[in-house]
């Protein structure tokens, strides 16, 4: 499989490197522009390709190439997309072990971390396998006399996609599975730290009969996004990032006419109360705190612990992170680095703050000795340890910024409603988890909670396809959350039709408003 194209114009020190090229109308190619990303392997810290920064010209190209695969694709019976969902499916379900391993190599998750991000989007992809079933319209007969009333739903046009870099995968399979079930054409701007798995997805979809045009990947900065979200053939935008981006997308894409569904930041909260089972709640700490080293959306980040079991369970989590393996994803690691070595550092900063801001450092992940690759590795990897907290407040920054890193920080509360009140405050409402055997407080905690998403004794609480995703407040921007019903409707308009077939009855002239009779 061809996922680059060789550039000529490669930065010095980097001539040799593969670049990662765009993929537009079935093809890859390094387009107009000049410019080039460094793209890395987390785990030795070497840059290992370039990725085509877009201009322009190549966002008009993205867009050209799906707007003119757009009339047919539309007009292509849902049996025959389907056919090409299903072959779809079946590619990516047999391939997905080569799609992980490209993940971890520029992500650094660890292998089978990937290999899980691949099966929830791959989810979505089955979900939309049943497109004709989710598309049905309404009918009534006889509304009026002899007047039909049904209603149908189509496709908007070219749809853009602009994702985050911790789900290279999956967050871009929340929505262009759909979207091209409903007949819509895509053009998908990934992340340009991790680009390599769009364009192993752009090449299944042509292997699966996808015509060209209808899925295009353009890859880039700042400048592709502002693209998409001006150019007037685009007719809606799916963003996934950081809060002040979902904000700004949100808002200039509106104002260019589009319908938008951006999701946001989040600081996703577990509250444990004291008859929770402690065992199972630190489990859960510990895998949603640091799995994928804290560089999920609906990773926790604030245990909320009742003071009477603070301690114990605080003891249970460090029994627990004293077994992870840091390293190397690819070698069997609990948890890998981060992203890129400038976020490594940023995360770093944020446990200094916390340390010079008064919060008792349990477990300091910078003392992390990983393992790497080799030595060279080691030193260069962009490492950072599973790190906790106690004793945080409210108004210390790692509380009341979203670290996105393998930091969990616990604040301590007297009881379920300092809990509550605690969590509310919050500006994000992304995920939210309580652990307790009481089911009434579990069912209060569900009714009170103003949050989006939330998991009753399951910590990482993702719905699963057939529903959707997205939080509350700062968490999201627009009213529609992903996949499920609410995707469906994103990706399709809404028509009514009154419908009567003359007969000599219904002659004569009425100037007044139709009335049903
Ligand atoms: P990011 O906001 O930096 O980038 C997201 C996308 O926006 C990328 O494609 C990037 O190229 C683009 N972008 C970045 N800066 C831009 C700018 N100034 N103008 C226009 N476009 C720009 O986010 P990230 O660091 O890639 O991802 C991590 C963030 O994503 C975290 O905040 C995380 O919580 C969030 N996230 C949210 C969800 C969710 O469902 N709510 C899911 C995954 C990730």
């Amino acid at each position: 499989m061809t996922t680059t194209t060789a550039s000529s114009t490669a930065a010095a020190g980097t001539a040799d490197l593969p670049v990662v090229a765009h993929w537009i109308a079935g093809a890859p190619t390094s387009g107009a522009g000049q410019r080039r990303g460094d793209v890395y392997d987390p785990a030795t810290g070497k840059v290992t390709k370039q990725v085509a920064l877009a201009e322009q010209q190549d966002v008009q190209d993205a867009v050209a190439a799906a707007k003119a695969a757009f009339p047919s694709w539309r007009d292509t019976s849902l049996a025959r997309r389907t056919a090409v969902l299903f072959a779809f499916r079946e590619l990516l379900n047999a391939r997905k072990g080569e799609l992980a391993e490209i993940i971890t190599a520029e992500h650094g998750k660890v292998v089978s971390d990937a290999l899980g991000e691949v099966s929830r989007g791959q989810e979505v992809v089955e979900l939309a396998c049943g497109i004709n079933h989710l598309l049905k319209g309404g009918m009534s007969e006889n509304a009026s006399t002899k007047v039909d009333v049904y209603s149908i739903r189509q496709p908007l046009g070219v749809v853009s996609i602009i994702s985050p870099f911790n789900f290279p995968a999956m967050v871009p399979m929340w929505f262009f599975p759909l979207a091209i079930a409903a007949g819509n054409t895509v053009v998908l701007k990934p992340s340009e730290k991790d680009p390599s798995a769009a364009l192993f997805i752009a090449q299944l979809w042509k292997d699966a009969g996808l015509p060209d045009g209808v899925f295009n990947v353009l890859h880039g900065d700042k400048v592709a996004v502002d693209g998409l979200l001006r150019h007037p053939d685009v007719a809606s935008v799916s963003f996934v990032g950081s809060t002040p981006i979902a904000k700004y997308v949100y808002e200039t894409g509106t104002a260019h006419g589009k319908r938008v569904q951006a999701l946001g930041g989040a600081k996703n909260h577990m509250l444990v109360l004291p008859d929770a089972d402690l065992d199972l709640a630190a489990d859960a700490a510990v895998n949603a705190g640091f799995g994928s080293a804290g560089e999920r959306c609906m990773a926790v980040s604030a245990l909320v612990a009742v003071d009477s079991i603070a301690d114990e369970l605080i003891a249970k989590i460090s029994e627990r992170v004293a077994t992870l393996r840091t390293g190397d994803g690819r070698k069997g690691a609990d948890m890998g680095p981060l992203v890129t070595g400038a976020h490594r550092d940023k995360v770093a900063g944020y446990v200094d703050a916390g340390v010079a801001e008064g919060a008792e450092l349990v477990i300091d992940g910078r003392q992390v000795v990983p393992d790497a690759q080799d030595d060279q590795a080691a030193a260069d990897g962009f490492w950072l340890g599973p790190t906790l907290f106690d004793k945080v407040g409210t108004g210390m920054s790692i509380y009341t910024e979203e670290i996105f890193g393998p930091v969990l920080s616990v604040l301590r509360v007297s009881g379920y409603d300092e809990g509550l009140d605690l969590i509310n405050a919050n500006r994000y409402g992304n995920g939210v988890a309580i652990f307790t055997n009481d089911g009434g407080a579990a069912r209060k905690f569900r009714n009170e909670v103003q949050v989006g998403m939330i998991g009753v004794n399951v910590p990482v609480p993702v719905p699963v396809a057939y529903y959707s995703f997205g939080g509350w407040k700062q968490s999201l921007f627009g009213d529609t959350h992903a996949h499920g019903t609410e995707g469906v409707h994103f990706f399709t308009r809404g028509k009514v039709v009154t419908e009567r077939w003359l007969d000599p009855s219904h002659g004569g002239l009425n100037l007044g408003f139709p009335q049903n009779d």
